[in-house]
């Protein structure tokens, strides 16, 4: 990977084949052109023409096709260890279980700083090659009040989009009511400085309504931005609470009652859907089809995480949602742009439009549509964040 700052001034990228800008103003436009400088987007128009202002630098597309960097709004990248044996396992039938994330909590807590840290790069990294420029990192595997604050501090070394997740599930040794009065108490101090956000995995066998309201109200109380876990093995209230509550977003919505659906559509709140947990825990996926003509806003993301979900690649995701969940390419490529901003509350990524953050990717293919029509296919051939080249 090489970080190639531009020398100031302004780049044109001509003769894009196909720009995907997510800007409902403009979707996509043929034979475009786009020029970036301090890092901004600052002109996007035909290629050829004489109205193309004139630039320091120009990088020619070649009529390939360029998309907004993709916003992965849900990853648990703070972790150590390993669950290759659980994974073989659960494909050779074992049903997956919220008790899995204890195990990686053991091998969290064991580890260093450096070791958490040179893991969660190594995933950022991974994640930048595929496309995505902006990441969300949730805590949540270390479930004491160090281990929770520390792996919040690592995350934030990556991204500001940090998450305190101290309520992922209840450690072994603490009862539920004296582990929801650390997480809503001691560790929420501890942590809240370095977090952006507070989730809470609300789910039989982690927590259930009133813990998780309890949880996400305190959060807030203490400055934070509300997420929620929902809806992944089986309905429940997370979706309920998550709208009640003012959310950002509600991630999983697997198993939606319809009375959830229209509180999504009422609320704003964003159903942040993450295939690749079905996919890894062979799973019936979730119905993007019936959100979206319900009028939901609707993000895709990794949910990378060791246990139900080791992928980091965007690319994948839409093709998932694509194949398997009744979206269409560009329902699925903004979902995953656009969509994963409006998850974070962010309006400065996950498109492409003057005064957006210049974080693109071009693609090796003249259509964003082969992002799906090709799955599995190595797409990405360079990404820009902030103006500048860094794969
Ligand atoms: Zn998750």
């Amino acid at each position: 990977m090489t970080s190639d700052a531009p020398a100031g001034g302004a780049t044109l990228f001509e003769d894009i084949g196909l720009l995907y800008t997510a800007d409902p103003e403009r979707e996509e436009i043929a034979d475009a052109a786009l020029i970036v400088e301090d890092g901004v987007v600052a002109w996007i128009g035909p290629s050829s023409g004489q109205n193309v202002p004139a630039a320091d630098r120009r990088i020619g597309v070649e009529g390939r096709a360029v998309i907004p960097g993709f916003v992965d709004s849900h990853a648990h990248l703070v972790f150590a260890g390993d669950r290759t044996a659980e994974f073989a396992a659960r494909m050779e039938g074992l049903p997956y279980s919220a008790g899995g994330i204890r195990t990686t909590v053991a091998a969290t807590r064991e580890a260093a700083d450096a070791a958490l840290a040179a893991n969660a790069g190594a995933l950022v990294a991974e994640m930048l090659a595929q496309g995505t420029t902006t990441v969300e990192i949730k805590s949540g595997y270390g479930l004491t009040v160090e281990d929770e604050r520390r792996s919040l501090e690592i995350a934030g070394r990556f991204t500001a989009e940090t998450t305190y997740l101290g309520a992922h599930v209840v450690p072994p040794g603490v009862s539920a009511d004296d582990y929801v009065s650390m997480v809503t108490g001691p560790m929420l101090q501890a942590c809240a400085p370095y977090a952006r956000w507070v989730d809470v995995f609300c789910e039989r066998g982690a927590f259930d309504g009133d813990q998780s309201r309890e949880i996400l109200a305190a959060g807030i109380g203490a400055g934070l931005g509300a997420r929620i876990h929902a809806g992944q093995l089986g309905e429940g209230p997370g979706v309920r609470i998550a709208c009640e509550l003012g959310a950002a977003s509600a991630d999983h919505c697997t198993h939606l009652t319809d009375a959830d659906v229209a509180a999504l559509a009422d609320s704003g709140v964003v159903a942040t859907l993450l295939p690749g947990a079905e996919f890894s825990t062979r799973s019936p996926y979730p119905d993007a089809r019936r959100l979206l003509d319900a009028g939901v806003s609707v993000a895709l993301a990794t949910d990378c995480n060791p246990g139900s979900s080791f992928t980091s690649s965007m690319p994948f995701c839409v093709a998932l949602a694509v194949r398997e969940m009744r979206m269409s390419p560009k329902e699925a490529v903004y979902a995953a742009t656009a969509g994963g901003a409006r998850a974070l509350r962010r309006t400065d990524v996950g498109v492409l439009r003057v005064g957006a953050r210049a974080d693109l990717v071009i693609l090796s293919a003249p259509s964003y549509v082969h992002l799906a029509y090709r799955p599995g296919v190595p797409l990405v051939d360079q990404v820009w964040k902030d103006g500048a080249r860094v794969v």
